[in-house]
């Protein structure tokens, strides 16, 4: 398989590999840890579907028109759903219709669900015949982010597909999906990497202190790549907990709220670890040194920050919210000082 038709993944190889082996039905689903490149999956195995010359193990070519079309995102036979969120991260900017344009135009926030708008799209692609000839595919992702109502929108669809259609739909979240949704696809689990696979591509990708990337990212590579993307480096996330408990508010500057918060209570975490002894797990141990925090303050501190993150929708002032958030690490870290 040329390089062009693999997921790119190493670690992502063996499954592609087994499900193009055993496909039986004509929806697979994809269940794993976020971060490991369930997309890049899904869409090796579209591009296998779509491809016209696959080999004998029904790998893609890499080098036909549909393979082409594929990995230029235009091909006709591939319709891709995705969270408004997701759009822009994984570079597949959907094509919208002129209502949604105006309701995105309208709001501020892009939405994080796969709208039933957008699943109606895809029970009528899938009834459409092949541009191509080959299959109609459609990829769902990921599949916890339909609401009831998108899921059984699909659900007639998957139970009795059109001739050429097939599903590929991903998910982090298995147990979060409509049993008759999971019991309609062929489920196939994820893995995510070894410490030293995940290290070694990430030091592939040219991130210097990729070890400590991949701790802060808890062990997920295309994770602890976005970190590195988002500006982080290996230097300053160590230096991080020194910088808070000094009450730096420049630590967190330019972040948004939500990554700030994931990180303080990934700083929240290793503090409790480092007090009562165990090793941290996101944070070098030498990181936490020299800072005294007790365990009642750093446990309503967690308490805190946990209430903060399930409100991150509300439009916050991101300054001010930075500063409290700053203010609050700083008393906690000091807590039995
Ligand atoms: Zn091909």
């Amino acid at each position: 398989m040329s390089g062009a038709a693999s997921p790119g993944l190493p670690w992502l190889q063996a499954p592609l590999r087994e499900l193009l082996a055993t496909q039986r039905g004509h929806a697979v689903l994809l269940a794993g840890p976020p971060g490991i490149g369930q997309f890049e999956l899904a869409l090796a195995l579209a591009q296998a579907w779509l491809c016209e010359h696959p080999d004998a193990a029904a790998r893609p070519c890499g080098g036909c028109a549909s393979c082409t079309l594929v990995q230029a995102r235009t091909h006709p036979d591939l319709l891709v759903l995705l969270p408004e969120a997701l759009q822009e991260e994984l570079g597949w900017a959907a094509a919208e219709t002129e209502s949604e344009g105006k309701a995105k135009a309208a709001k501020a926030k892009p939405s994080k669900e796969i709208k039933v708008e957008a699943l109606r799209r895809a029970v009528e692609f899938a009834q459409q015949t092949s541009s191509r000839g080959v299959a109609k595919v459609v990829l769902v992702h990921p599949a916890e982010r339909m609401n009831a109502i998108s899921a059984n929108t699909l659900l007639k669809t998957l139970e009795e597909p059109p001739g050429q259609a097939r599903f590929v739909l991903s998910t982090e979240a298995v147990d979060a999906l409509l049993p008759t949704i999971r019991s309609r696809c062929q489920l196939q689990r994820l893995a995510p990497p070894s410490e030293a696979q995940a290290r070694e591509w990430l030091q592939a990708q040219g991130l210097a202190g990729a070890e400590v990337l991949l701790a802060a990212a808890g062990q997920l590579p295309l994770a602890a790549r976005q970190l590195a993307q988002q500006g982080l480096d290996a230097a300053a996330w160590q230096q991080l907990p020194a910088r808070l408990a000094g009450g730096e508010v420049a630590a967190l500057a330019g972040w948004s709220v939500p990554l700030a918060v994931e990180t303080l209570q990934k700083v929240c975490h290793d503090a409790l670890c480092v007090t009562v002894g165990a090793q941290p797990r996101y944070f070098p141990a030498a990181a936490f040194k020299g800072l005294r925090a007790g365990l009642p303050a750093l446990t309503a501190w967690g308490a805190e920050l946990r209430r903060v993150a399930r409100h991150e929708e509300h439009a916050w002032n991101a300054g001010l919210m930075l500063e409290s958030l700053v203010a609050q690490a700083r008393r906690a870290l000091h807590s039995a000082e």
